[in-house]
């Protein structure tokens, strides 16, 4: 089975449409990082698309910390904002960690903050990191199982690894979390009944590691001159796997979908 995230990020949207008038995300951009620019700009289109106001601050790359602060200040007073997205990563001078947890946790619908990561951990409300909420609500979507199944989670970020290895728990997974000190790696994937690609590194993931019958979900993204792939091995995937979300259309559009659903639920709240 193949989990179509695009097409159910575009369900989401269609539900949204219309649903707030006179709010606003505000999307900032640190920098000239071309991939980060085409997100940032995939969001405000996004945006758009619901009938939220997209509010696009752009800052050089030489932006120190304070400013950046200052800036985010600003935008938590602002009050047609309704959500702040900080995209990541910021150059490598700025403190990221403070600089997101400056965002008023009304306003963090991107679920960066230390609060709301926290928050979220003890499954109390808060909007959740934007990519991993996403792929629980395309599992949901699909009715894959979870209570009770072994997700093994490759990566530790943040914004990514570890709030989905929280997520995973609280829907009852029994969650292991590996990173780039794992030892045995392709031997704790192959006990996975679901798998979360999160590493960063184009088809780390072999498909040779994998049970048959894994539920692979594919958080990468990479354009090699092949063609995009994602950090699971593409070929042989559709065979070992039970369900698998294809690189492109898989959790990418399902990430800005979220994103635009916490905004929206933002706007109704504040
Ligand atoms: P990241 O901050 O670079 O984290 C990568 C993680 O992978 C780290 O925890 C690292 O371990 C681990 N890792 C690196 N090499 C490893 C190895 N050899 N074996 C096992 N683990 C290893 O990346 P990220 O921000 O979480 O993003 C991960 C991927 O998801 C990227 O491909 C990114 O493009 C994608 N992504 C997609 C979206 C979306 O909207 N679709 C959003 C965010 C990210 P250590 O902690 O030990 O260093």
């Amino acid at each position: 089975m193949i989990l179509d995230g695009k097409s159910l990020a575009a369900q989401i949207e269609q539900e949204l449409k219309g649903k707030v008038q006179n709010a606003a995300l505000a999307t900032i951009l640190v920098g000239d990082d071309p991939s980060s620019a085409t997100y940032v700009k995939m969001k405000g289109n996004a945006c758009k698309r619901v009938g939220l106001e997209s509010l696009p601050v752009l800052l050089p790359a030489s932006t120190t910390t304070q400013q950046l602060l200052a800036k985010i200040k600003e935008l938590n007073e602002n009050l047609l904002v309704k959500g702040i997205l900080l995209q990541h990563p910021v150059p490598k001078h700025i403190d990221e960690r403070k600089c997101f947890d400056a965002i008023a946790i009304a306003k963090d619908v991107d679920g960066v903050t230390s609060l709301g990561f926290g928050l979220m951990s003890m499954g109390e409300r808060a909007y959740g990191s934007a990519t991993p909420k996403g792929i629980i609500t395309l599992l949901e979507h699909y009715k894959i199982p979870l209570e009770g199944k072994h997700a093994v989670v490759v990566g530790r970020s943040a914004i990514l690894g570890k709030p989905m290895a929280a997520m995973l728990l609280n829907k009852n997974c029994t969650v292991t979390i590996c990173h780039s000190k794992t030892q045995n790696l392709p031997n704790i994937i192959g006990q996975a009944d679901i798998v979360v690609g999160a590493v960063g590194i184009p088809e780390f993931i072999k498909t040779q590691w994998l049970k048959s019958g894994v539920v692979a979900i594919d958080a990468g993204y990479h354009n090699t001159p092949n063609g995009a792939v994602g950090d699971i091995q593409k070929e042989g995937l559709e065979t070992i796997s039970s369900a698998y979300t294809p690189v492109p259309g898989g959790v990418g559009p399902m990430t800005i979908a979220t994103l635009i659903q916490q905004t929206v639920e933002s706007a109704k709240w504040t």
